[in-house]
């Protein structure tokens, strides 16, 4: 078909290579990034993760590699967390793995001296999380002076997590005679201008869905009442679902955490949670375990969630909304990917309520409200998780309408401090 990768002119060993994978047809991302960047040229991409974005830039990168093998790194690939630099690590195994090609993954988490050792034997392509990278840099384990091309994938990612200044030690120690490739779901101002000051002259490509989520995803939500209710509309959809890969957000590492233990108690399948606290290894076998269909349900937070790739996770399930559209887009992004359809169930309470409706006409798609099911009971609320849901209501309130005179505060805060105390008890004796 001339449309395969065939017409790309990708080595015969890589085309095996992405047979053996399962694959003949490029994406659309593919497509539209291959030309440019096996042409030499910089590339800007904007794509999320379920766009097919990592063999976009993989197979150009491996293509020159291949032609100029040395003693030095050729190519580095950047990445913000853990999780994502190892899966992008194991789909460059698996592409080159009819090849010599020497790869190695590096990142924080577990001590230098085994990915040091890997250095030493000699490397074509890294893999890393730009901290670890410099550490191993510094200790003089890695010599650039051969590299060629720098890959920024997840950029928008980077930057939130604040790797601007690192980012930028990194361009100051590799060859300025270099081709750059920048990936990134989103684009806003500082990921422009991070490409402005790291690309030349880019060829910018776009996959379809940017900003908004893919057609055969479906959005529902409930209004719940609380977080003890939420848990029991969450143990009553998977028990009532046979769902084999559920993703559940929660908004902090306690939630999470908490929602976890909750449902490691319920009949409702195996259930691992991954958030920033959680040792390395920890957090690669969950994700494996939930790969494989061994773990039903995986508890995350959106610190480890962006970029994840596992296939066919449906639905995600927002159990607490994140604070604004992107994190909620990378949520939804984590089902109805290449083409599979998917679901998206989010729970509000009242005061998230606001936040959903911003997201969703920020996002431009629709959402379904579904009614509560009667079987399933209304809890009562956590300690202080009234005052909770007040305090953010007043504060939205406030934000929407300055001169709103917020109701919670207020009230609680007055009579405190003038209230005659003698008075009071005097008169309730008499
Ligand atoms: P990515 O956006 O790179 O994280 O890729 C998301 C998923 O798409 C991965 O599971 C890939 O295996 C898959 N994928 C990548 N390229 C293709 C392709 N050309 N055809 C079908 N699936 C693909």
């Amino acid at each position: 078909m001339d449309k395969g990768f065939e017409a790309f002119r990708i080595t015969r060993q890589f085309t095996d290579a992405l047979t053996a994978m399962g694959l003949t047809e490029p994406t659309e991302i593919q497509k539209m990034a291959m030309v440019p960047a096996m042409s030499g040229q910089d590339v800007l991409g904007i794509a999320e993760t379920g766009s097919g974005k990592t063999l976009a830039y993989l197979i150009p990168l491996v293509m020159k590699v291949k032609y100029a093998r040395s003693g030095y790194v050729q190519a580095i690939v950047l990445g913000p967390a853990k999780e994502l630099v190892i899966q992008i690590h194991q789909v460059l195994e698996r592409l080159t793995a009819n090849t010599d090609i020497r790869s190695v993954c590096l990142y924080g988490g577990i001590g230098p001296k085994e990915q040091a050792e890997q250095l030493k034997a000699g490397v074509d392509i890294i893999v890393a999380t730009p901290g670890r990278l410099l550490d191993l840099y510094s200790r003089g384990h890695i010599h650039t002076k051969e590299l060629r091309t720098l890959v920024l994938d997840e950029a928008d990612r980077m930057l939130e997590m604040g790797f601007m200044s690192q980012l930028r030690r990194i361009l100051e120690v590799i060859p300025v005679k270099r081709q750059n490739l920048l990936f990134s779901a989103t684009f806003p101002e500082r990921v422009e201008n991070l490409a402005a000051e790291f690309l030349e002259f880019p060829t910018r490509v776009q996959s379809a869905a940017q900003g908004k989520p893919v057609e055969a995803l479906r959005q529902e939500w409930y209004e719940a009442a609380n977080f003890r209710s939420k848990l029991l509309l969450l143990i009553h959809l998977l028990q009532t679902n046979d769902w084999p890969r559920v993703m559940v957000f929660c908004s902090t590492k306690d939630s999470a955490t908490r929602t976890a233990t909750y449902l490691d108690r319920q009949d409702v399948g195996e259930v691992r949670v991954i958030h920033a606290n959680k040792g390395q290894n920890a957090r690669i076998n969950a994700l494996d375990a939930f790969r494989t269909g061994a773990v039903r349900v995986l508890v995350t937070t959106d610190v480890t969630s962006r970029g994840i790739d596992v296939e066919a996770v449906s639905p995600v399930v927002n159990l607490e909304l994140p604070s604004g559209h992107e994190d909620y887009l990378h949520r939804v992004g984590r089902t109805a990917r290449m083409g599979r359809e998917g679901l998206a169930i989010t729970f509000a309470n009242e005061a998230e309520k606001f936040n959903l409706i911003e997201i969703i006409a920020s996002v431009d798609s629709t959402i379904t409200e579904m009614p509560w099911p009667a079987e399933v009971p209304i809890a009562p609320d956590l300690p202080g998780e009234r005052q909770e849901v007040l305090r953010e209501l007043d504060r939205r309130r406030k934000a929407a309408d300055p001169t709103f005179q917020g109701a919670f505060h207020d009230k609680k805060r007055k009579p405190l401090q003038h209230k005659p105390k003698k008075k009071l008890t005097s008169k309730k004796k008499r």
